[in-house]
Protein backbone atom coordinates (compact mmCIF):
# COMPACT_ATOMS: atom_id res chain seq x y z
CA UNK A 1 0.00 0.00 0.00
CA UNK A 2 1.27 3.24 -0.60
CA UNK A 3 2.29 6.49 1.79
CA UNK A 4 -0.71 7.98 4.26
CA UNK A 5 -0.54 10.93 5.40
CA UNK A 6 -0.96 11.84 8.99
CA UNK A 7 -4.65 12.51 9.63
CA UNK A 8 -4.99 16.63 11.47
CA UNK A 9 -8.08 17.65 13.48
CA UNK A 10 -7.83 21.00 15.19
CA UNK A 11 -10.34 21.30 17.62
CA UNK A 12 -11.85 24.31 19.24
CA UNK A 13 -13.17 24.55 22.65
CA UNK A 14 -15.59 26.71 23.90
CA UNK A 15 -14.32 29.73 26.20
CA UNK A 16 -13.78 28.68 29.81
CA UNK A 17 -14.48 30.25 33.31
CA UNK A 18 -10.85 32.15 33.58
CA UNK A 19 -10.91 33.36 29.82
CA UNK A 20 -14.50 35.05 30.53
CA UNK A 21 -13.40 36.75 33.81
CA UNK A 22 -10.27 37.59 31.96
CA UNK A 23 -12.45 39.09 29.54
CA UNK A 24 -9.98 37.89 26.92
CA UNK A 25 -11.10 38.42 23.36
CA UNK A 26 -11.09 35.35 20.70
CA UNK A 27 -8.16 35.21 18.48
CA UNK A 28 -9.04 31.84 16.50
CA UNK A 29 -11.57 31.60 13.76
CA UNK A 30 -11.95 28.57 10.99
CA UNK A 31 -13.64 30.10 8.29
CA UNK A 32 -14.32 26.90 6.30
CA UNK A 33 -14.44 22.59 7.49
CA UNK A 34 -10.59 23.03 6.81
CA UNK A 35 -9.18 26.17 7.91
CA UNK A 36 -7.80 28.17 11.07
CA UNK A 37 -7.16 31.35 11.06
CA UNK A 38 -4.93 32.96 14.04
CA UNK A 39 -4.63 36.62 14.33
CA UNK A 40 -2.03 38.25 16.63
CA UNK A 41 -3.71 40.10 19.37
CA UNK A 42 -0.82 43.04 19.56
CA UNK A 43 -1.26 43.36 15.44
CA UNK A 44 -4.66 42.58 14.06
CA UNK A 45 -2.81 42.65 10.69
CA UNK A 46 -0.16 39.34 11.82
CA UNK A 47 -2.53 36.36 11.21
CA UNK A 48 -1.42 32.99 10.52
CA UNK A 49 -3.69 30.78 8.39
CA UNK A 50 -3.56 27.00 7.99
CA UNK A 51 -5.03 23.70 6.55
CA UNK A 52 -5.76 20.38 7.82
CA UNK A 53 -8.13 17.58 7.01
CA UNK A 54 -10.60 19.15 9.91
CA UNK A 55 -11.47 22.36 11.75
CA UNK A 56 -13.69 21.81 14.42
CA UNK A 57 -15.59 24.44 15.80
CA UNK A 58 -17.02 23.71 18.99
CA UNK A 59 -16.78 27.51 20.28
CA UNK A 60 -19.73 28.87 18.28
CA UNK A 61 -22.67 28.09 20.20
CA UNK A 62 -24.14 24.48 20.30
CA UNK A 63 -26.98 25.45 17.61
CA UNK A 64 -24.96 26.92 14.86
CA UNK A 65 -24.88 24.92 12.13
CA UNK A 66 -20.89 25.11 12.52
CA UNK A 67 -20.95 23.61 16.10
CA UNK A 68 -18.75 19.96 16.17
CA UNK A 69 -20.63 17.50 18.65
CA UNK A 70 -18.57 14.66 20.35
CA UNK A 71 -20.82 12.91 18.04
CA UNK A 72 -19.65 14.80 14.75
CA UNK A 73 -16.29 14.11 15.85
CA UNK A 74 -16.79 10.55 16.06
CA UNK A 75 -18.38 10.63 13.11
CA UNK A 76 -15.63 11.76 11.37
CA UNK A 77 -12.37 10.29 13.52
CA UNK A 78 -13.78 7.47 15.58
CA UNK A 79 -15.46 5.66 12.20
CA UNK A 80 -12.27 6.24 10.13
CA UNK A 81 -9.91 4.75 13.18
CA UNK A 82 -12.71 1.93 13.73
CA UNK A 83 -12.85 0.87 9.80
CA UNK A 84 -8.72 0.68 9.28
CA UNK A 85 -8.43 -1.47 12.82
CA UNK A 86 -11.14 -3.81 11.50
CA UNK A 87 -9.56 -4.41 8.45
CA UNK A 88 -6.80 -5.38 10.51
CA UNK A 89 -4.83 -2.15 10.36
CA UNK A 90 -3.12 -0.54 13.40
CA UNK A 91 -4.02 2.66 13.83
CA UNK A 92 -3.74 5.52 16.16
CA UNK A 93 -5.11 8.56 17.35
CA UNK A 94 -3.47 10.69 19.75
CA UNK A 95 -4.19 14.40 21.43
CA UNK A 96 -2.08 17.45 21.77
CA UNK A 97 -2.58 20.75 23.10
CA UNK A 98 -1.95 22.77 25.93
CA UNK A 99 -3.68 22.12 29.71
CA UNK A 100 -7.00 22.85 29.58
CA UNK A 101 -7.41 23.11 25.51
CA UNK A 102 -9.42 20.30 25.29
CA UNK A 103 -7.58 16.65 25.09
CA UNK A 104 -9.16 14.51 27.41
CA UNK A 105 -12.80 15.74 26.54
CA UNK A 106 -11.86 15.15 22.64
CA UNK A 107 -10.78 11.46 23.97
CA UNK A 108 -12.42 10.48 26.80
CA UNK A 109 -15.40 12.98 27.24
CA UNK A 110 -17.05 13.81 30.17
CA UNK A 111 -20.23 12.87 31.93
CA UNK A 112 -22.51 12.31 29.16
CA UNK A 113 -20.59 13.92 26.62
CA UNK A 114 -19.07 11.19 25.69
CA UNK A 115 -15.30 11.08 23.61
CA UNK A 116 -14.02 9.23 20.53
CA UNK A 117 -12.67 6.50 23.14
CA UNK A 118 -16.10 5.03 24.72
CA UNK A 119 -17.83 5.52 21.79
CA UNK A 120 -15.31 3.96 19.58
CA UNK A 121 -15.47 0.80 22.29
CA UNK A 122 -19.42 0.91 22.31
CA UNK A 123 -19.07 1.00 18.29
CA UNK A 124 -16.50 -2.38 17.63
CA UNK A 125 -18.50 -4.53 20.50
CA UNK A 126 -21.72 -3.87 18.64
CA UNK A 127 -19.84 -4.05 15.49
CA UNK A 128 -18.55 -7.94 16.62
CA UNK A 129 -22.08 -8.74 18.39
CA UNK A 130 -23.86 -7.84 14.40
CA UNK A 131 -20.91 -10.41 13.31
CA UNK A 132 -21.76 -13.47 14.97
CA UNK A 133 -20.79 -15.96 12.76
CA UNK A 134 -19.66 -19.62 12.35
CA UNK A 135 -15.62 -19.57 11.30
CA UNK A 136 -15.13 -16.19 12.88
CA UNK A 137 -13.96 -15.27 16.60
CA UNK A 138 -13.29 -12.23 18.14
CA UNK A 139 -10.77 -11.21 20.89
CA UNK A 140 -10.36 -8.14 22.34
CA UNK A 141 -7.83 -7.06 24.68
CA UNK A 142 -6.82 -3.85 26.54
CA UNK A 143 -4.36 -2.80 28.16
CA UNK A 144 -3.26 1.08 29.82
CA UNK A 145 0.00 2.49 30.47
CA UNK A 146 0.83 6.21 31.85
CA UNK A 147 4.03 7.84 31.51
CA UNK A 148 5.45 9.85 33.92
CA UNK A 149 8.70 11.63 34.07
CA UNK A 150 9.83 8.92 31.37
CA UNK A 151 8.93 6.03 33.83
CA UNK A 152 5.76 3.90 32.29
CA UNK A 153 3.76 2.32 34.45
CA UNK A 154 1.11 -0.28 34.16
CA UNK A 155 -2.15 1.13 35.32
CA UNK A 156 -3.90 -2.01 35.28
CA UNK A 157 -1.41 -3.25 37.62
CA UNK A 158 -0.85 -1.41 41.45
CA UNK A 159 1.32 -3.93 41.88
CA UNK A 160 4.02 -3.46 38.88
CA UNK A 161 7.41 -4.94 40.25
CA UNK A 162 9.94 -2.74 38.53
CA UNK A 163 9.77 1.38 38.35
CA UNK A 164 9.62 1.49 34.74
CA UNK A 165 8.58 -0.72 32.45
CA UNK A 166 10.95 -1.27 29.13
CA UNK A 167 9.77 -0.98 25.87
CA UNK A 168 10.87 -3.89 23.33
CA UNK A 169 10.93 -4.97 20.05
CA UNK A 170 10.70 -8.11 18.11
CA UNK A 171 9.49 -9.14 14.46
CA UNK A 172 6.42 -10.98 15.69
CA UNK A 173 5.27 -8.33 18.18
CA UNK A 174 6.49 -4.67 16.68
CA UNK A 175 6.98 -2.68 19.25
CA UNK A 176 5.49 -3.35 22.90
CA UNK A 177 6.04 -3.07 26.71
CA UNK A 178 7.88 -5.97 28.50
CA UNK A 179 5.13 -6.86 31.08
CA UNK A 180 2.21 -5.00 30.43
CA UNK A 181 -0.45 -6.55 31.64
CA UNK A 182 -3.60 -7.19 28.76
CA UNK A 183 -6.89 -7.87 30.21
CA UNK A 184 -10.31 -9.34 27.83
CA UNK A 185 -13.13 -7.54 27.64
CA UNK A 186 -16.08 -8.25 25.84
CA UNK A 187 -17.86 -5.03 26.57
CA UNK A 188 -17.62 -1.26 27.02
CA UNK A 189 -17.97 -1.46 30.38
CA UNK A 190 -15.65 -3.22 30.79
CA UNK A 191 -13.31 -1.41 29.90
CA UNK A 192 -14.89 1.41 31.49
CA UNK A 193 -14.64 -0.26 35.17
CA UNK A 194 -10.94 -1.06 34.40
CA UNK A 195 -10.10 2.35 33.01
CA UNK A 196 -12.01 3.98 36.08
CA UNK A 197 -9.65 1.76 38.46
CA UNK A 198 -6.38 2.62 36.55
CA UNK A 199 -7.01 6.14 36.55
CA UNK A 200 -6.65 6.52 40.57
CA UNK A 201 -3.41 5.47 40.19
CA UNK A 202 -2.66 8.49 37.68
CA UNK A 203 -0.45 10.73 38.79
CA UNK A 204 -2.46 13.92 38.94
CA UNK A 205 -0.95 17.34 40.07
CA UNK A 206 -2.39 20.75 40.21
CA UNK A 207 -1.18 23.46 38.33
CA UNK A 208 -3.11 26.67 38.33
CA UNK A 209 -3.74 26.48 34.41
CA UNK A 210 -6.47 23.40 35.58
CA UNK A 211 -6.83 21.92 38.28
CA UNK A 212 -7.56 18.47 37.05
CA UNK A 213 -4.61 18.70 34.91
CA UNK A 214 -2.31 15.50 33.67
CA UNK A 215 1.05 16.20 33.99
CA UNK A 216 1.48 12.40 32.07
CA UNK A 217 1.04 10.84 28.90
CA UNK A 218 -1.29 7.97 29.04
CA UNK A 219 -1.94 5.26 26.35
CA UNK A 220 -5.30 2.73 26.18
CA UNK A 221 -4.51 0.23 23.27
CA UNK A 222 -7.19 -1.88 22.14
CA UNK A 223 -6.18 -4.85 20.61
CA UNK A 224 -8.42 -6.99 18.18
CA UNK A 225 -7.92 -10.42 16.86
CA UNK A 226 -10.37 -11.78 14.31
CA UNK A 227 -9.75 -15.41 13.89
CA UNK A 228 -11.22 -17.15 10.69
CA UNK A 229 -11.38 -20.83 9.93
CA UNK A 230 -11.40 -21.99 6.60
CA UNK A 231 -13.29 -25.75 6.66
CA UNK A 232 -12.28 -26.66 3.43
CA UNK A 233 -8.69 -26.45 4.63
CA UNK A 234 -9.30 -26.81 8.05
CA UNK A 235 -6.77 -24.15 8.40
CA UNK A 236 -7.37 -20.76 11.07
CA UNK A 237 -5.84 -17.16 10.16
CA UNK A 238 -5.59 -14.36 12.48
CA UNK A 239 -5.85 -10.55 11.32
CA UNK A 240 -4.83 -8.35 14.42
CA UNK A 241 -4.90 -4.87 14.84
CA UNK A 242 -3.94 -2.44 17.71
CA UNK A 243 -5.47 0.53 18.34
CA UNK A 244 -4.03 3.26 20.17
CA UNK A 245 -5.44 6.07 22.05
CA UNK A 246 -3.29 8.34 23.15
CA UNK A 247 -4.07 11.69 25.44
CA UNK A 248 -0.62 13.97 26.01
CA UNK A 249 0.48 15.69 28.67
CA UNK A 250 0.12 19.53 28.17
CA UNK A 251 2.13 20.90 26.04
CA UNK A 252 2.52 24.41 27.14
CA UNK A 253 5.99 26.27 28.67
CA UNK A 254 6.24 25.98 32.39
CA UNK A 255 6.20 30.23 33.28
CA UNK A 256 2.81 30.36 32.22
CA UNK A 257 1.33 27.48 34.86
CA UNK A 258 3.73 28.99 38.14
CA UNK A 259 5.31 26.13 38.48
CA UNK A 260 8.34 25.66 41.00
CA UNK A 261 10.50 22.56 42.13
CA UNK A 262 9.02 19.44 41.91
CA UNK A 263 6.10 20.82 39.41
CA UNK A 264 9.29 22.60 37.24
CA UNK A 265 11.06 19.67 37.39
CA UNK A 266 8.13 17.36 36.14
CA UNK A 267 7.70 19.88 33.58
CA UNK A 268 10.51 19.58 31.69
CA UNK A 269 10.35 15.92 31.88
CA UNK A 270 7.07 16.32 29.97
CA UNK A 271 8.46 18.93 27.34
CA UNK A 272 11.85 16.38 27.19
CA UNK A 273 8.99 13.70 26.15
CA UNK A 274 7.44 16.25 23.60
CA UNK A 275 9.92 17.56 22.32
CA UNK A 276 11.79 14.16 21.59
CA UNK A 277 7.99 13.90 19.71
CA UNK A 278 8.54 17.38 18.22
CA UNK A 279 11.96 16.16 16.81
CA UNK A 280 10.61 12.67 15.57
CA UNK A 281 8.04 14.84 13.81
CA UNK A 282 10.24 17.22 12.53
CA UNK A 283 12.81 14.27 10.97
CA UNK A 284 9.30 12.25 9.43
CA UNK A 285 8.37 15.35 7.70
CA UNK A 286 11.63 15.92 6.30
CA UNK A 287 11.64 12.70 5.09
CA UNK A 288 8.79 13.13 3.50
CA UNK A 289 9.16 16.03 1.47
CA UNK A 290 10.53 15.66 -2.23
CA UNK A 291 13.99 15.76 -2.96
CA UNK A 292 15.07 18.99 -5.03
CA UNK A 293 15.17 18.15 -8.74
CA UNK A 294 18.10 15.79 -10.09
CA UNK A 295 18.79 15.41 -6.55
CA UNK A 296 19.08 12.29 -4.06
CA UNK A 297 18.28 12.82 -0.35
CA UNK A 298 19.54 11.77 2.31
CA UNK A 299 17.22 10.71 5.10
CA UNK A 300 17.26 11.71 8.16
CA UNK A 301 17.30 9.23 11.12
CA UNK A 302 14.39 9.71 13.48
CA UNK A 303 15.31 9.61 17.11
CA UNK A 304 12.90 7.46 18.18
CA UNK A 305 15.20 6.63 20.79
CA UNK A 306 14.96 9.73 22.95
CA UNK A 307 12.11 9.28 25.08
CA UNK A 308 9.59 6.69 26.17
CA UNK A 309 6.68 8.44 24.45
CA UNK A 310 8.29 8.16 21.23
CA UNK A 311 9.22 4.62 21.03
CA UNK A 312 5.62 3.85 21.95
CA UNK A 313 4.55 6.06 19.10
CA UNK A 314 7.34 4.87 16.69
CA UNK A 315 4.61 2.64 14.66
CA UNK A 316 1.90 5.47 14.56
CA UNK A 317 4.32 7.83 13.27
CA UNK A 318 5.87 7.11 10.02
CA UNK A 319 5.33 2.97 10.72
CA UNK A 320 2.77 0.26 10.18
CA UNK A 321 -0.48 2.72 11.40
CA UNK A 322 -2.82 4.71 10.38
CA UNK A 323 -2.22 7.66 12.69
CA UNK A 324 -4.87 10.50 13.57
CA UNK A 325 -3.63 13.49 15.48
CA UNK A 326 -6.19 15.73 17.47
CA UNK A 327 -4.54 19.30 18.06
CA UNK A 328 -6.77 20.38 20.73
CA UNK A 329 -6.69 24.81 21.00
CA UNK A 330 -8.75 27.55 23.31
CA UNK A 331 -9.83 30.55 21.45
CA UNK A 332 -8.51 33.12 23.31
CA UNK A 333 -6.08 35.91 23.12
CA UNK A 334 -4.68 35.06 25.97
CA UNK A 335 -3.37 31.74 25.22
CA UNK A 336 -2.72 33.07 21.49
CA UNK A 337 1.50 31.84 22.06
CA UNK A 338 0.31 28.25 22.86
CA UNK A 339 -2.39 27.99 20.32
CA UNK A 340 0.04 29.03 17.70
CA UNK A 341 2.73 26.58 18.32
CA UNK A 342 0.00 23.40 18.55
CA UNK A 343 -0.89 24.73 15.42
CA UNK A 344 2.34 24.75 14.06
CA UNK A 345 3.40 21.42 15.96
CA UNK A 346 0.03 19.80 13.83
CA UNK A 347 1.33 21.69 10.29
CA UNK A 348 4.59 19.23 10.80
CA UNK A 349 2.78 16.53 11.50
CA UNK A 350 0.17 16.85 8.56
CA UNK A 351 3.86 15.92 5.90
CA UNK A 352 4.05 12.72 7.39
CA UNK A 353 3.09 9.71 5.40
CA UNK A 354 3.39 6.03 7.30
CA UNK A 355 3.23 3.32 5.48
CA UNK A 356 0.55 0.78 7.21
CA UNK A 357 -0.11 -2.69 6.01
CA UNK A 358 -2.66 -5.52 7.30
CA UNK A 359 -1.46 -7.77 9.83
CA UNK A 360 -2.76 -10.93 8.61
CA UNK A 361 -0.62 -14.33 9.86
CA UNK A 362 -1.39 -17.84 10.12
CA UNK A 363 -2.99 -19.01 13.51
CA UNK A 364 -0.05 -21.31 15.48
P1 LIG B 1 -7.03 18.88 28.62
O1 LIG B 1 -7.27 17.43 28.70
O2 LIG B 1 -6.47 19.31 27.29
O3 LIG B 1 -6.19 19.40 29.75
P2 LIG B 1 -9.85 19.05 29.08
O4 LIG B 1 -10.30 18.15 28.00
O5 LIG B 1 -9.89 18.53 30.46
O6 LIG B 1 -8.43 19.65 28.74
O7 LIG B 1 -10.76 20.36 28.95
C1 LIG B 1 -10.69 21.42 29.90
C2 LIG B 1 -12.10 21.93 30.17
O8 LIG B 1 -12.69 22.44 28.98
C3 LIG B 1 -13.03 20.83 30.65
O9 LIG B 1 -13.87 21.38 31.66
C4 LIG B 1 -13.83 20.46 29.44
O10 LIG B 1 -15.13 20.01 29.78
C5 LIG B 1 -13.89 21.76 28.65
N1 LIG B 1 -13.91 21.49 27.21
C6 LIG B 1 -12.86 21.08 26.47
N2 LIG B 1 -13.18 20.93 25.18
C7 LIG B 1 -14.49 21.24 25.09
C8 LIG B 1 -15.43 21.28 24.02
N3 LIG B 1 -15.07 20.95 22.76
N4 LIG B 1 -16.69 21.64 24.30
C9 LIG B 1 -17.05 21.96 25.56
N5 LIG B 1 -16.22 21.96 26.61
C10 LIG B 1 -14.95 21.61 26.40
MG1 LIG C 1 -6.54 16.06 30.15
Amino acid sequence: SGGDNVQIAVRMRPFNERELALESPACVTMPTEHMVVVTDPTDGEKQHSFSFNYAYNSFVDAHDEAYASQEKVFDDLGKAYLEAAWAGYNTSVFAYGQTGAGKSYSMSGYGEELGIVPRGLRELFARIDANQVDDLSFRVEVSYLEIYMEKIRDLFNPKQAVASLKVRESPKLGIFVEGLSRRAVTSYEDVEVLMELGNTMRTVAQTNMNATSSRSHSVLTIYLTQTRVDQATMTASDLTSKINLIDLAGSERQNKTGATGKRLKEGSAINQSLTALGNVIEALADNCMPAEQGKRRRKRIVPYRDSALTRILQESLGGNAKTIMVAAISPAADNYKETLSTLRYANRASKIQNVAVINESPND
